[in-house]
C-alpha cells in the first residue's frame, strides 16, 4: 500500500458531486490508483482550505466535478468555485499548480459541463498546467463512454508527472490495459489479442494543442480537449454545446435507421420511436477463458425457468454475433463492500418521509405534507399524451413560492414493482424484517462508505419503496458486477457483453436507450439473482421530481397549482408490460386517475381546509429558483416561450402581472407567449385561461403554433406554415429583436431540454444574424451577454 507521505506516488484527488456520480468515479480512480502503486489522496471540493490549499499543492491534482441545473456547481463545490474566481487573485496564482479534470455533464442542458469548463479557466487563467486533457463526459450518452478510456489514459501521464520512478515493468502493462492481471484474465472472453488491451493514447495526450484521440469500443473518440481558448469557441461551446465538441458523441452516434428524427419534429415533446431489437440469430462457440466457463450457442443452453418469466428471452439478452470473435475489455470487477443483517423477528415499517430531508437538492424548506385538493385532466382523452393538473393546498405552511419556483415532490416507487422484485430476488419472507447494513470486514475498497441514502434502521421494503431509484438505468459497472450472479453461462456472457468496450453500441442501444432497469433485466436473465447488498452499492437514490408552480399567490394565495405530462413507457422488448413514470404514474393512481377522467376531489378551493384530512397528500418542498422570476423592471418587455407543459410557469407569470394590473395599476411592457401543443381541439392547455389574459390586456401577443394540424391561421396569414414554436419566433424575428435587444427585454425558455431549447436557442440566433446582418458567432455572443445579464433564463427538464 502505498504510504501518504511518499511524494513518487501522492497525489490529490478531488471531487465536487450532487448525485454520487463524481464522488463514485473518484472512488473508482482511487482504487485504480492503489492497484497502480500510486496514493490519491481524496478530498469533496467542499472541504477546501480545510483538507486541501491548491495555493500550495505541489503534487499533481486530479479533479472530477459534476455540473447541476442549468450549468451550476454541486452544492458542495460551490465554494471552491468562488474561490478561485475571487478577484484579485494575481495571474500566477496557480503557476506551480499541475491539474487535471474529469468534467460530468448533460449535453441535453446548455450549459454543458459548466462547472468543470470554469474550474479550468480560472485554474488556466490563473497560471495552472494542464497535464493531461480535461474530460467532458456527456450523461446524454453515457458518463462511461469518456470517463473509462479517460481513466485509463489518465496512469501514463500521472506516472511522467510524478517521475516515474516507481513504475515497474508490471506496472506498464497494467497501466495500459487499466485492469489488474487478475481481472485482465477474467475480463477477457474469446480470442485474446493483446493489442485489444492497449489504450494507445500517449501520443495524443502529449499533443495538448489539438483534439485528443483515445481508443475505446473499438472506434476512435475525440476528447474534448480545452487548449482552444479563444473568445469563439468559448462562446460558441458555452451557448450550447456544439456536436464536434461534445466529442464522445461522435462515436455513439446511432446508424441511420436508430437516430431520432431531426430536432424540428421534437420540439414540442414528440416520443422517440420504440427501439429495434438486436439479431437474434444463434451464437457461434466460443471458448471462454474465465473461470473454465465455456459458452454454446444459445440453443443448447440449459433451460432456467423463473416464476416471474416463462417466456422465452428477446434476442437482445442473446450474446450477440458480431461480438462473437472479439475479445471482450470488461470494466474490472467492483469489490462488494457492503453486508446486510435481516433481523426475521423484528417487523420494521416507520419509515418518515421527513428523514429524507438532507438528500434533496436545491431544498429551501423543510417537507410538508400537503392536501391535493382538486385534480383535473387537461387534455382530451383521444391527445397523445394526457396532462394533468393539481392544486395543492399549502395554506398550513409557511412555503414561500413565487411564480419561476418549482416544488419537489418526494415520491414512492410502483408498490407492484417492489412486489415483483421482492419476490424475483425471494426476498419476501423478510421483506418487512429489521435490516442494517455495514461495511464488510474484508472490504478492500479505500474510502468507500455506506451510501448517506441507506438508512440506519430500515427493511428491503422500505428501501425499494422509497430509498433507491429502482428505475435508475443500470451502468457498466453494475452490469459487470450483475453478470457474477448470472447462473446460466449465456446469460453471464450476454452481462459481459453490455458492459464491454466492444459492446458500447449494444450497451447504448439495449440498456440506455431503451431505458432498461433492474426489473427488465430480471425479468429477460432468468437465472440472474444478485444479493441485495450489490443493489444497495450500485442503486443510486431515489430523486424527488420537481414540478414548476404554474399559479401566483397573489392571485391563489395559499394554493399552489401544478401540471404534468403521464409519463408512459409502453410494452416492448424490453419491458413485459407497460408502465408509467415513477412520479407521474403515483399521483395520477394517487387522484384516482388510473383510468382516464377528470375528477374534482372539491367542489371548491375554499374548501380545502375542511376537507384535508380525506383527500390525498403528498411530501414536497420548496425549490426556488435563483433566477427563473418576471423582472424588477415591469417595463422591460418579456418573452416566453412554453410549449406542452413548458406553458406552467408562464401561467404563474400572468397570474402575478395580472393581479399586479388590477390592484397596483402600474404600467407593463409588452409580454409575449410562444406557445405549441399538437392539435388545437385536444392539447390545447388553458385556452380560456389564455385568451382572457389577452382580453386584460396582460399579454400583449398569444402566438399557438399546432404540430399536427394542417394549417394554422397564423401560418396561413403570413404564408408560412408553424408547426412549432420556432416558426413563430422566425415570423415575429423584427419584433423579437426589438423587444430583445432594443429594449432590453427577457427571454424565457420552459419545457423539453433534449430538442426543444437547442432548437429555439438556435433559431434565435438565425434572428439575431438576420436582423443584425452580423456573423454568427456575433450573434451567439450577444446571447451570451443576455445570459450573463441574466435576460436569457431557461427552466429545463429532460
Ligand atoms: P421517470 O420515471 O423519472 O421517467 C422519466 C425518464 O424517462 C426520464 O429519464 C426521461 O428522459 C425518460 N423518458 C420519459 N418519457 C420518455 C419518452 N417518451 N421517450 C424516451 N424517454 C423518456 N414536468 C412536468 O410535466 N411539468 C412541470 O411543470 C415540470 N417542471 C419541472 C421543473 C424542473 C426544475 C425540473 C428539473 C423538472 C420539471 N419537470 C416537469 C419534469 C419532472 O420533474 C419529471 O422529470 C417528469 O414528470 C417525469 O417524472 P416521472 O417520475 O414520472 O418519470
Amino acid at each position: 500500500m502505498p504510504e501518504r507521505g511518499n511524494a513518487d506516488q501522492r497525489f490529490l484527488l478531488l471531487y465536487g458531486s450532487q448525485k454520487g456520480l463524481a464522488q463514485s468515479l473518484s472512488q473508482d480512480i482511487q482504487e485504480q490508483a492503489e492497484q497502480r502503486g500510486l496514493y490519491a489522496e481524496r478530498h469533496c471540493l467542499s472541504r477546501t482550505s480545510r483538507a486541501f490549499e491548491l495555493a500550495h499543492e505541489r503534487a499533481p491534482v486530479v479533479i472530477v466535478v459534476s455540473t447541476t441545473g442549468d450549468g451550476e456547481p454541486p452544492d458542495t463545490a460551490t465554494k471552491f468555485v468562488r474561490s478561485i474566481q475571487r478577484k484579485g487573485l494575481p495571474p500566477n496564482h496557480f503557476c506551480h499548480l499541475r491539474y487535471t479534470l474529469l468534467a460530468l455533464g448533460d449535453s441535453n442542458y446548455t450549459n454543458f459541463c459548466n462547472c468543470g469548463r470554469t474550474i479550468d479557466q480560472h485554474l488556466a487563467k490563473l497560471g495552472g498546467h494542464r497535464f493531461y486533457p480535461t474530460g467532458h463526459c456527456d450523461d446524454a450518452v453515457g458518463v462511461e463512454e469518456i470517463a473509462e478510456p479517460w481513466i485509463e489514459g489518465l496512469w501514463e501521464v500521472l506516472k511522467k508527472e510524478l517521475g516515474g520512478r516507481q513504475w515497474t515493468q508490471a506496472n506498464e502493462n497494467t497501466m495500459t490495459t487499466g485492469r489488474d492481471p487478475v481481472v485482465r484474465s477474467e475480463g477477457c472472453i474469446g480470442m485474446v489479442k493483446e493489442s485489444e488491451f492497449t489504450v494507445t493514447n500517449t501520443d495524443a495526450v502529449s499533443n495538448m494543442s489539438s483534439t485528443c484521440h483515445i481508443k475505446g469500443g473499438g472506434k476512435t473518440a475525440p476528447v474534448l480537449m480545452e487548449a482552444d481558448k479563444t473568445l469563439e469557441a468559448f462562446i460558441e461551446r458555452s451557448v450550447r454545446p456544439d456536436k464536434a465538441a461534445v466529442g464522445t458523441c461522435e462515436a455513439l452516434e446511432p446508424s441511420p435507421s436508430q437516430k431520432p428524427k431531426d430536432a424540428a419534429s421534437f420540439s414540442q415533446g414528440e416520443e422517440h420511436g420504440s427501439m429495434s431489437s438486436g439479431d437474434d440469430k444463434l451464437i457461434t462457440v466460443l471458448s471462454m477463458s474465465c473461470r473454465n466457463l465455456s459458452i454454446t450457442s444459445s440453443s443448447e443452453t440449459k433451460s432456467h425457468s423463473s416464476p416471474a418469466n416463462s417466456q422465452p428471452p428477446s434476442a437482445w439478452t442473446r450474446p450477440a454475433p458480431h461480438l462473437s470473435n472479439v475479445a471482450l475489455n470488461v470494466p474490472s470487477l467492483p469489490a462488494s463492500f457492503l453486508e446486510i443483517d435481516i433481523q426475521r423477528n423484528t417487523h420494521f415499517d416507520d419509515f418518515r418521509v421527513e428523514s429524507m430531508v438532507d438528500l434533496l437538492p436545491k431544498a429551501s424548506s423543510s417537507i410538508h405534507w400537503i392536501p391535493v385538493v382538486s385534480a383535473k385532466r387537461l387534455t382530451q382523452l383521444d391527445a397523445i399524451k394526457t396532462t394533468m393538473e393539481l392544486w395543492l393546498d399549502v395554506s398550513k405552511t409557511s412555503l414561500n413560492l413565487s411564480p419561476g419556483d418549482s416544488v419537489g415532490l418526494i415520491c414512492p416507487n410502483n408498490s407492484e414493482e417492489v412486489s415483483y422484485l421482492l419476490q424475483r430476488l425471494e426476498l419476501e419472507a423478510v421483506a418487512d424484517c429489521l435490516l442494517t447494513v455495514h461495511l464488510t470486514n474484508a472490504n478492500t475498497r479505500k474510502g468507500v462508505q455506506i451510501p448517506v441514502h441507506i438508512l440506519s434502521q430500515c427493511s428491503l421494503r422500505m428501501l425499494f419503496t422509497h430509498i433507491l431509484e429502482i428505475r435508475a438505468v443500470p451502468k457498466k459497472a453494475f452490469l459487470r458486477s450483475l453478470a457474477e450472479h448470472a447462473e446460466d453461462p449465456t446469460e453471464r456472457h450476454r452481462l459481459l457483453e453490455l458492459c464491454s468496450r466492444q459492446g458500447a453500441a449494444d450497451y447504448l442501444q439495449h440498456i440506455r436507450k431503451s431505458l432498461v432497469c433492474l426489473a427488465d433485466l430480471l425479468h429477460s436473465f432468468p437465472t440472474l439473482c444478485p444479493p441485495v447488498a450489490l443493489l444497495l452499492e450500485h442503486l443510486p437514490c431515489l430523486q424527488a421530481r420537481s414540478y414548476s408552480i404554474s399559479s401566483s399567490p397573489l392571485q391563489h394565495h395559499g394554493h399552489v397549482r401544478i401540471l404534468f405530462n403521464i409519463v408512459e413507457f409502453p410494452t416492448s422488448v424490453y419491458r413485459a408490460s407497460p408502465r408509467r413514470g415513477v412520479c407521474t404514474g403515483w399521483l395520477t393512481e394517487l387522484v384516482g386517475l388510473y383510468v382516464r377522467g377528470d375528477v374534482t376531489l372539491t367542489s371548491s378551493m375554499d374548501d380545502a381546509t375542511a376537507v384535508a384530512s380525506k383527500v390525498p397528500q403528498v411530501p414536497l418542498y420548496a425549490r426556488p429558483s435563483t433566477s427563473f422570476h418576471l423582472p424588477e423592471d415591469r417595463s422591460r418587455p418579456v418573452i416566453m416561450v412554453g410549449p406542452g407543459t413548458g406553458l406552467a410557469p408562464f401561467l404563474g407569470f400572468l397570474q402575478h402581472r395580472k393581479w399586479q394590473q388590477d390592484e397596483e395599476a402600474e404600467p407593463a411592457g409588452e409580454m409575449w407567449l410562444f406557445y405549441g401543443c399538437r392539435h388545437c381541439k385536444q392539447d390545447y392547455l388553458y385556452r380560456d385561461e389564455l385568451e382572457a389574459h389577452m382580453a386584460s390586456g396582460v399579454l400583449t401577443r398569444l402566438l399557438v403554433a399546432f404540430s399536427r394540424d394542417n394549417v394554422h391561421p397564423s401560418g396561413a396569414a403570413a404564408g408560412r406554415p408553424t408547426r412549432y414554436v420556432q416558426d413563430n419566433l422566425r415570423i415575429y424575428s423584427k419584433d423579437v429583436v426589438r423587444m430583445l435587444l432594443q429594449q432590453r427585454g427577457y427571454f424565457y425558455i420552459c419545457g423539453e431540454a433534449r430538442n426543444m431549447a437547442p432548437s429555439v436557442h438556435e433559431t434565435l440566433v438565425e434572428i439575431v444574424v438576420q436582423e443584425q446582418s452580423g456573423t454568427k458567432l456575433e450573434a451567439m455572443r450577444t446571447l451570451a451577454t443576455m445570459k450573463k445579464e441574466g435576460r436569457y433564463l431557461q427552466d429545463i427538464w429532460t
